[in-house]
This record gives structure tokens, C-alpha cells and sequence, in this order.
């Protein structure tokens, strides 16, 4: 009653296509959650990186054979497709923040159906330096975050990693660049430095390109004695190779 009350004041609408959805809480419409496309094996054994339909299940991609990786396992459960790159755009750059509930719904049953939401003792975020926070609003792997670690019951903290240097955006940059641009950019906070130790942690963001940005803040754990860091997206705009 209420919620037929509230859609009749409040209409919600598809925050991808537009049209009207059946509950004022319902923000993407099921036509454009049927939309977005799966990431499906072979994977890179080490980074994910979706690689070639008939590619050895336990080969490793031409980036993880040259350079370092401090994750110990990455996960991203949608291709980044038109769907999610106008969703993700306006939850980043408009504050379109409504959809981050659907959002984290379906990272979590993707979590659960892989069972990486097993020994997980902690859940952090990708930190923006304060400046950018300040000017944007919204950092959407914290709020992402925040709300996987409510729906799984598992502690989360945006007080323990920290964005000290105030980068250019990665978005514009290749792939050796943003690892060069990233590096020493993050550390951890007092707190941090005592709370990650010894701690299984899933760093939670919305789009993984690189990985570049994940891989930096993994070290700095891994650095501090951190257990194991896996990572969670939503997104990954990987190109076969
Ligand atoms: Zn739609
Ligand atoms: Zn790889």
C-alpha cells in the first residue's frame, strides 16, 4: 500500500533507458539489467583479463607476465558495455547515486555464486584525495563498499586507506603511464596501519581497467602485513587478447 502510494507520488524511471519502472525503488529497468553482458571464462589466471575463447584455462596474459601484481585474485562481473558506461558515468559524475543499490545487489550475488564472499575479514574502498572528493561528492567505490559489506555483514572502513597525492585522471592515460602516475599516491591512515594486518580484504570499486589503481593499494596492505586482497568490480573494460 505504501509503496504503491509512494510510486504514485514519486514515479521512478530507468536510470540507462528512461522509462518508467514498476517500483519507485527499482532504478535500472529489467530490460537494461537483461542488457548487461556477463564476463565469462577462460580468465587470466592472475588479473582476470577475460582472454580468448579457446586459451588454456590456466594461461596467464601478456601484462601479468611483465609486470607485478600484489592482489592475490580479481573478480569483475560485467563486460563494460555501452549499458554500464552511462550508468557508471552518472553515478561517478552526476551523483546519480540511486543506482548503487542495484549495483551492489548484483556484485553480491555474483560473490556469493562464486563463493568469494567467503573469509573475507574486511571491506575497503579506492580513496580520492580530499580535493577531488570535495569537488565531486560522491566516490562511488565507497559507496559501493559500504553497501556490499551491509548486505554480506562483513566490517568495512573508509578511515584506513588514504589518496595522498592528488593524481591526473587515469582514465586519459596507457597503460605504463598509469602505473607510473599512481605510484606512492596512496597510504594508510594510523588506523590502517594496525587494522589491516593480518586481515583478508576485498578492495571494492566500480570499473576495472588496468587494474593499476587496485594493484597500487594492494601493495601498500600487502606492505603493512595484510593476509590475502582480492578485488571486486563491476565492471571490466578488457579487450581479448
Ligand atoms: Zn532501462
Ligand atoms: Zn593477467
Amino acid at each position: 500500500m505504501l509503496g504503491a502510494l509512494i510510486n504514485l507520488v514519486y514515479p521512478a524511471s530507468c536510470q540507462s533507458c528512461g522509462i518508467r519502472t514498476g517500483s519507485w525503488n527499482e532504478n535500472i529497468c529489467a530490460g537494461c539489467l537483461k542488457k548487461l553482458k556477463e564476463r565469462l571464462p577462460p580468465f587470466c589466471r592472475k588479473c582476470n583479463r577475460q582472454l580468448k575463447g579457446n586459451s588454456e584455462p590456466e594461461n596467464i596474459c601478456p601484462d601479468c607476465r611483465q609486470s607485478a601484481l600484489y592482489f592475490d585474485r580479481a573478480f569483475s562481473v560485467f563486460h563494460y558495455d555501452e549499458t554500464l558506461r552511462g550508468l557508471i558515468h552518472n553515478f561517478k559524475y552526476n551523483k546519480i547515486t540511486c543506482v548503487a543499490k542495484e549495483f551492489s545487489k548484483l556484485m553480491t550475488t555474483f560473490m556469493k555464486q562464486h563463493d568469494i564472499d567467503r573469509e573475507i575479514d574486511l571491506i575497503l574502498s579506492v580513496p580520492m584525495h580530499a580535493s577531488r572528493l570535495f569537488a565531486r561528492e560522491v566516490n562511488s567505490s565507497d559507496i559501493l563498499a559500504r553497501d556490499i559489506a551491509g548486505k554480506l555483514a562483513i566490517r568495512y572502513s573508509g578511515a584506513f586507506l588514504k589518496k595522498i597525492k592528488n593524481t591526473c585522471a587515469q582514465s586519459k592515460l596507457a597503460r605504463h603511464e598509469r602505473i607510473r602516475n599512481i605510484k606512492d599516491s596512496f597510504s594508510l591512515t594510523r588506523r590502517g596501519t594496525g587494522g589491516a594486518r593480518q586481515k583478508n580484504i576485498l578492495l571494492v570499486d566500480d570499473l576495472f581497467t588496468t587494474g593499476a589503481t587496485v594493484n597500487e593499494c594492494a601493495r601498500i596492505l600487502k606492505k603493512a602485513g595484510s593476509g590475502r586482497v582480492d578485488v571486486i568490480t563491476l565492471a571490466r573494460g578488457d579487450s581479448l587478447s
